[in-house]
């Protein structure tokens, strides 16, 4: 279901009214998680402001360790929901758990499923039958093929706006939290009719790589970002050290327009 053979014409899925894939780059932006009202609606308010069209926040959250922040769960996503009307902007936010994917479906207009659940079949059928877009991260070490066949267990459960999403991989280069393979952009659209983003923030985990990467994955073909922008980063409860601070994402923005308008 997934393969260009298949279906020639792009898919373009439509996010609450946003469309992803087709002509316009769709930029996601926001921080790693809803941490508070006042919180996510100042950083959503300045993306929204520098041109974003969707907002990012998680609210349950697969952390490395058992003691880290695991996400403020359902008065999270009651914040995201809340903050995303006020502004206008859907919403996209990680689901973990098949016991939660109704809850996230009702309060989302995506839902993504994380690197670390890539291969969570239960959770690629339960996602798949839940009617909302999904964003399919690719997973930590996972092959294209294994991402494109995970993307076709949401497909063949029913779901057809799926959005793929390359956030780096594990290789033996420690300099960099991952490393983010570019090579995925032009050859997964060549295999997919699938929209295809990119997310330099995890692919890279390091704040000053963000734009140079997000310019290149605009250049390679990508049809969308989603970057990390924390109104603080500093005191960010998880993922500071990559996320924007608001001022570099307006740069940013400003220099992916002539970057979007050649490809
Ligand atoms: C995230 O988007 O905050 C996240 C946890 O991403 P990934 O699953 O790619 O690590
Ligand atoms: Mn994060």
């Amino acid at each position: 279901l997934v393969s260009r053979e298949l279906q020639a014409h792009d898919t373009v899925v439509d996010v609450g009214g946003v469309s992803v894939g087709g002509d316009r780059l769709a930029v996601i932006a926001g921080p790693c998680a809803v941490e508070s009202v006042d919180q996510l609606h100042e950083t959503a308010s300045a993306v929204k402001a520098a041109g974003a069209t969707m907002l990012r926040a998680g609210a349950y959250k697969p952390r490395t360790s058992p003691y880290g922040f695991s996400g403020h769960g359902l008065e999270g996503l009651r914040i995201l929901r809340e903050v995303g009307d006020d502004l206008g902007l859907p919403v996209v936010t990680e689901v973990m758990d098949t016991a939660d994917v109704a809850v996230v479906a009702e309060a989302a207009d995506c839902l993504q499923i994380g690197a670390r659940n890539m291969q969570n079949f239960a959770l690629l059928r339960a996602v798949g039958a839940a009617g909302r877009p999904v964003l399919l991260k690719r997973g930590l070490s996972a092959t294209i093929q294994e991402w494109l066949l995970a993307a076709e267990y949401l497909m063949a459960a029913g779901n057809a706006q799926v959005i793929l999403c390359e956030r780096g991989i594990r290789t033996f280069e420690p300099a960099t939290r991952n490393t983010l393979d570019l090579n995925a952009v032009p050859y997964v659209k060549g295999k997919t009719h699938l929209p295809i983003i990119v997310d330099p923030s995890h692919g890279t985990g390091i704040r000053d790589l963000v734009p140079p990467m997000s310019l290149a994955a605009t250049a390679a073909g990508a049809d969308g970002l989603i970057v990390e922008v924390h109104r603080d980063p500093a005191v960010a409860v998880s993922d500071g050290a990559q996320s924007l601070y608001p001022a570099q994402f307006e740069k940013l923005m400003s220099a992916l327009a002539p970057v979007a308008a050649a490809v």
